[in-house]
């Protein structure tokens, strides 16, 4: 056999994607597996933009389309930050890529040098160490904790920027915890940033999923300097059901985007065609069927989090945002399952989704040992029938 190459022997395969097949297999099999694993949202893509999809098809637009994207989506984008985020961009600053992730991805290879470090908050989500280091950089971890509702500060991203820092990722509302970053902490992030000059490339694929009154912001709106040092990321995938589709788009400064999109003109030229125009249609409306979907997420939310509480053993923090909820697994580790001790999250896991056919994703993969994260985008009878079987394993365990 002949050798890979050894950035690719380095990266680890992302443990969301390998779990969610793990579990479908199971249910191949026919087992009755209840899902907390990957993190998409249940709900069918609302029919207005399958309509908008289909009739893509029918009027044959189904061939290369601009590598940024079409002029009528970007424009259409550039009308949702103005809206809904009070950012003016140009078509010229914006890209549309095949997901959110070759957003990131792609942002972080117009950026990013050899040896450059990039400030990951942590617990984070499972892709961005992996995607900095693919492009030679170096993940620099700044921790938070569960007791200041994993609130990444100012000073601790200013006690880890160093000269080699070239930018910081941010992801409120956050994968895998649910955290909500309040505007007073965003704005001070943001003058980091600008005294330090370093890069901010902001995830608000979440934006919309907010609960108890939370408002999203977006970190470049505190004023034409961050907005100048920031890609904001955004996409279609969580808002509209529609991760399949493999919409997402990144804006930025137009020099950073014009690199974004030369590099994207060779690794993967446009995003789908006909996804590009159901998603014009998505951003076109649809609040109404948002709206349903937030009230739904809201209720799982509440409900998965006092039945992880009730359970013994087990606790979690109120996720503000997002679908995803954090459950500490300390008072659990070191206990025994069948006479053998159950040492960490990962062979947690591992057992429950082996013997209850649940699954979830252990915290090592957020850099989160000691927890595993649920994602509740899934019926409120799935969830209890979830937490039932997971209470009565913890129950099972002995000391
Ligand atoms: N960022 C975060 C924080 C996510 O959870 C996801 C979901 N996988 C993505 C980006 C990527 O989304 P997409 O499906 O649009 O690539
Ligand atoms: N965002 C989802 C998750 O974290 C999708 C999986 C992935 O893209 O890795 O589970």
């Amino acid at each position: 056999m002949l050798d890979l190459s050894s950035k690719a022997t380095g990266i680890a395969p992302s443990q969301t994607l390998a779990i969610d097949t793990r579990a479908k297999a199971l249910k191949e099999e026919g087992k009755d597996v209840v899902g907390f694993g990957v993190g998409e949202p249940d709900f069918d893509t609302p029919q207005y933009i399958r309509e908008a999809g289909k009739r893509a098809i029918d009027e044959g637009k189904t061939r290369y389309t601009p590598v940024p994207g079409t002029l009528t989506l970007r424009k259409k984008i550039a009308e949702k930050f103005l809206k809904e985020n009070g950012l003016s961009y140009k078509p010229s600053e914006i890209l549309v890529s095949s997901g959110a992730k070759q957003s990131i991805f792609t942002a972080l290879a117009a950026i990013v040098n050899d040896g450059d470090e990039v400030l990951i908050p942590s617990p984070y989500w499972v892709s961005y160490p992996e995607m900095v280091r693919m492009v030679g950089g170096v993940p620099v971890f700044v921790p938070t904790r569960q007791e200041d509702d994993f609130r990444v500060t100012a000073e601790a991203v200013r006690a880890l920027a160093t000269e080699r820092t070239k930018a910081l990722i941010l992801n409120s509302p956050s994968n895998p915890n649910g955290c909500v970053l309040p505007g007073g902490t965003l704005r001070e992030l943001a003058q980091v940033a600008v005294e330090k000059r370093f890069y901010v490339i902001s995830d608000e694929i979440y934006e919309k999923l907010v609960y108890d009154g939370e408002k999203h912001v977006s970190i470049a709106s505190f004023g034409d300097e961050i907005k100048a040092q920031t890609v904001v990321i955004n996409g279609a995938s969580k808002a509209y059901a529609m991760t399949g589709w493999r919409i997402g788009y990144a804006a930025g400064p137009a020099n950073v985007i014009k690199a974004m999109s030369a590099y994207q003109s060779h690794a993967a030229s446009n995003a789908c065609s006909i996804s590009q125009y159901a998603t014009e249609a998505a951003l076109s409306g649809g609040e109404e069927e948002l709206s349903k979907m937030v009230a739904a997420f809201d209720a799982r939310r509440k409900l998965i989090h006092k039945l992880v509480n009730d359970a013994p053993r087990l606790s979690a923090f109120l996720p503000k945002g997002a679908f995803y909820i954090m459950v500490d697994l300390r008072g659990v580790l070191g206990k025994r399952h069948r006479g053998v001790a159950v040492e960490s999250a990962e062979a947690f896991a591992e057992l429950l989704l082996d013997e209850e056919f649940v699954a979830v994703v252990p915290g090592e993969a957020f850099g989160a040992p000691g927890f595993i994260r649920l994602s509740y985008a899934t019926s409120e009878e799935r969830i209890r029938e979830g937490i039932r079987r997971m209470a009565a394993f913890v129950g099972k365990m002995e000391s």
